[in-house]
Order: structure tokens, then C-alpha cells, then sequence
């Protein structure tokens, strides 16, 4: 019965790119459109990123933010104020030269980023430490030119957020740097279901422009790691560039202190394959659209359609339910709903109308069970909050099962080759052992985690004394 439909998903061992695309048009996520590597966000992909967002938005309000909006084009001569920040996105921006048939006396981008529209804000309305801390975001669409595209991965053209903050000493802008990627991790972990290894960026990895760049990286089904969020410090760079400067308290004039931090529909896609599997998507209970999707069986015969919509009703003060009474067969439904990854599905017919009870069963394990229809909300709520556990536990274990220590450059490649995954392995801090590491392997540092180990004394690559403990891996 439910052959021919499962059929349609490439297997995630066979082809994991094949895969990956079937999911993200089969669960009506996205479609492509004319221009190419540009997504349409369908309405199941849109509630999912809405999801995300408010409970995202929710906690950087909490946190003491205030949503702005900035506008969507810059000024050529703008984006050249920060010199490493051009030099850093110049190959990826996309110009606009004219209005209507008019050549336009100076060439705007479309923003590949923010930071040189708040740099010319903060310097109109920052004067004195009285105006400090600034703490804005921008919920907002973003352009970068990409060469290769990948729905929610790589695209054209994004959504995100992106906090833009001031303050007056290094101190409380490192604080708010780490303070929000730590909101993001919640996020991640606490929502998403997905894990992540918090740490920093190294020099050649960090931020066009940042003085420091910390990041969230999580490991994905096929064993490559995904940059899930960062959250910059910015130091005094763009302040500099910019005149931001205000009057402090001892009098003095300085330059303010900045950070950046950005979250995107990026994280739909570690979703997806993070818990994906060969029936399609998995989705967390705390950000599913839907989460209990109700399916009446010989839904013709009396009574069942009425109890199954009087269920509906008194579960939706609860949950986020549908059902479905279309005249398709539960067959077909079952396994579209599971394509979708909804959480659980409730099953009644007229046997459990009779007995008083329903069948559900939950998607991440295909697990059924008959509860009785008493204290029903009690046995869902205890179901989903066990999902959502159970997803978590699953990708940490996944993570742990793929993640290797290497302390020489052999080793390296070998575990890398026989296991993708996330290598930890020493390095000195020089650009010239990542780079080789790049070039012969293929694998980037992903970060210096927050909580270091001493794996051996010297570097993987050229075996001076080491620095810093990395985590590597190829990743998207
Ligand atoms: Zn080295």
C-alpha cells in the first residue's frame, strides 16, 4: 500500500543531495523559480521558518532588542567605507545601475548585509554613553550572488535576522556577542532539536571586517557540519570607518564598541537533515506547523466524521491540529503526512469510537499505541515533549558516533576517509597548516570550541607546539 508512494523519495544512503532535493519539493517547502538559485518558500516552509522566527524574535526581545528596519539598497560609495568588509563581499553582491531607462549617477547593492547602513545610522543618533547600549535588529531579506545553490542552504536570496548593537566598552560588546549565541544555541537545541558545538571562528575564517566571529556548528546526517549562526564582535572597525563616537563618561570622545549577529532560513535546511529520514521530513514538535494531524479510517460509515471533528475541536486548545476528511484512501494520507513529518498521527475509526479510544502514532519511531480517550491531552502533550526529547538524544548520538580525534596529519586523512564527520585535532594557529589541511583534505576548521581539550601537545598538520583544539570537517 504505501510502496509505490515511499518510492518517490531517492533514499538518503543512495543519494543524499537526490534525497535532500526530493524532500524540500515533495513536503511542499519550496519551488524553484525563474531566476535561478531563488526559492519560493511555500506555505508548510513558511510556517516553519514562522515558527522559528517568533520564538527567536520572542527571546532577542526578551533580551532587550528593538526591532528597525533599514533600507535594501547601499551606496556603492557606502559598502566601501570598511575596507575588509568590501574586500570581503564584493565578489557576491549584486548592483543595481539603473532606474527605469536612467543610468544611476552612482551604483547601489542590494544588501548582502547590514553593517554600513546601521554604521551611518548610529553615527546620526549616537552622541554620548547616555545613548549607549543601541540594541537594534532587522528582520529582513538579504542578497549574496552565490555561484552554487541549494534550497534554504545556498540561496540567492534569504531570510534572516540581524542584530546590529553599540556599546561603550570591549567588554560589554564580547558579553553581548556571547550572550547572543547563546540564544541561538537555545534555539537550536531547545526547538530545532539540532546540537551544536559553540566556539570561534579562526582568523581565516572569521566575519569580512569582525575583530572576533563565534559560531554555532552542527553536524548533519551525511557527516558534513553546517554553520548554523554566528554572532560577531566587532570591535571599533567599523566605528572607526563610520565616526561613531560618543561622548564618554569621563568626557572624552571614543568610539563605540560594536557587534553583529545573524540567524537564517538556513537552519530549515539542518532540519531537515538532521532528523530527516527515507519517508522525508521529521519535523521537532516545537516548531511543527502541525503537530497532531487526525486521520478518520471508513470515515463513510456514521458517526465517524462527527467524532473525529469534535476531537479536532477539543484538541485545538491544546495542539496545533488538522485533520484530514478529504475522500482519499488513510493509506495515501498516512504516508503523506509522515513525508511531512508531522510529529504524531490519530487514527479513528468506528471500532475505537465504540471502545472509547484512538490510535496514535508518532512519526519518529512509527511506534503505535491505543489510548483511551480519557486524559487524552495529557498522553499527546507527554508524547510530543518525548519526541522532541528523543530527536535531540538521537542527533547527539549521531554526532558523538561521527566525530574522531586525530593527532597527526595520517590519522587525519585516514578518519576523515573512513568516517565523515567532525575531526577535534590540535593546531599551532598558523593560516598555512588550515590552508594545507583545506587544500589536501577538503575539510575547513569549523571553530575553536568554548570547551578546549588538550588532545596532544602539537599540531595535526606541521607538529610544532599547538594553540588551540579544532574542530574540523567538510562542511555545506
Ligand atoms: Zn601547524
Amino acid at each position: 500500500m504505501s510502496k509505490k508512494f515511499v518510492e518517490r523519495i531517492t533514499g538518503m544512503d543512495e543519494d543524499f543531495a537526490q534525497w535532500y532535493t526530493d524532500v524540500v519539493t515533495k513536503a511542499e517547502l519550496v519551488d524553484y523559480s525563474s531566476v535561478r538559485g531563488s526559492m519560493i518558500i511555500r506555505p508548510y516552509g513558511y510556517a516553519l521558518w514562522e515558527n522559528i522566527r517568533n520564538e527567536l524574535d520572542r527571546r532577542i526581545k526578551e533580551t532587550g532588542h528593538e526591532n528597525v528596519y533599514m533600507p535594501l539598497f547601499i551606496p556603492e560609495s557606502l559598502l566601501q567605507k570598511e575596507k575588509d568588509h568590501i574586500e570581503g563581499f564584493a565578489p557576491e553582491v549584486a548592483w543595481v545601475t539603473h532606474g527605469g531607462d536612467e543610468k544611476l549617477a552612482e551604483r547601489l547593492v542590494v544588501r548582502p548585509t547590514s553593517e554600513v547602513l546601521f554604521g551611518e545610522h548610529y553615527k546620526n543618533i549616537i552622541h554620548s554613553y547616555r545613548d549607549l547600549p543601541k540594541l537594534y535588529n532587522q528582520w529582513a531579506n538579504v542578497v549574496r550572488w552565490e555561484k552554487t545553490t541549494r534550497p534554504f542552504l545556498r540561496t540567492l536570496e534569504f531570510l534572516w535576522q540581524e542584530g546590529h548593537t553599540c556599546h561603550e566598552t570591549d567588554e560589554l560588546a564580547q558579553e553581548e556577542t556571547v550572550k547572543m549565541l547563546e540564544v541561538y544555541a537555545e534555539i537550536c537545541e531547545q526547538f530545532l532539536a539540532i546540537p551544536v558545538v559553540k566556539g570561534q571562528k579562526t582568523e581565516k575564517e572569521k566575519f569580512a571586517g569582525a575583530k572576533h566571529t563565534y559560531t554555532i556548528e552542527s553536524l548533519m546526517h551525511d557527516g558534513k557540519a553546517l554553520q548554523s549562526a554566528t554572532s560577531h564582535h566587532l570591535g571599533d572597525g567599523f566605528a572607526k570607518a563610520f565616526g561613531i563616537q560618543f561622548l564618554d563618561r569621563e568626557g572624552k570622545q571614543q568610539y563605540v564598541q560594536q557587534t553583529s549577529w545573524g540567524f537564517t532560513t538556513r537552519i530549515i535546511g539542518a532540519m531537515i537533515m538532521v532528523h530527516g529520514d527515507d519517508r522525508g521530513l521529521v519535523v521537532p514538535p516545537r516548531i511543527a506547523p502541525t503537530q497532531l494531524m487526525i486521520v478518520p479510517i471508513a470515515q463513510h460509515k456514521e458517526g465517524v466524521l462527527d467524532f473525529t471533528y469534535d476531537l479536532k475541536e477539543r484538541l485545538a486548545g491544546h495542539f496545533r491540529v488538522g485533520i484530514d476528511a478529504s475522500d482519499k484512501k488513510p493509506g495515501w494520507k498516512f504516508n503523506e503526512y509522515e513525508m511531512k513529518g508531522i510529529p504524531l498521527r490519530l487514527e479513528a475509526g468506528p471500532r475505537d469510537i465504540e471502545q472509547n479510544q484512538v490510535v496514535l502514532v508518532r512519526r519518529d519511531t512509527g511506534e503505535k499505541q491505543t489510548v483511551a480517550l480519557e486524559g487524552l491531552e495529557e498522553t499527546i502533550a507527554s508524547l510530543l515533549e518525548d519526541i522532541q526529547n528523543s530527536l535531540l538524544e538521537k542527533a547527539r548520538q549521531h554526532r558523538e558516533e561521527k566525530t574522531s580525534v586525530a593527532v597527526n596529519f595520517d590519522e587525519f586523512k585516514t578518519q576523515l576517509e573512513e568516517k565523515a564527520g567532525f575531526i577535534k585535532a590540535m593546531w599551532c594557529g598558523d593560516q598555512s597548516c588550515e590552508d594545507k589541511i583545506k587544500e589536501e583534505t577538503s575539510a575547513t576548521s569549523r571553530c575553536m570550541p568554548f570547551e578546549q581539550e588538550q588532545l596532544s601537545d602539537e599540531c595535526v598538520c606541521c607538529g610544532t607546539k599547538a594553540k588551540h583544539m579544532v574542530y574540523w570537517a567538510k562542511a555545506y
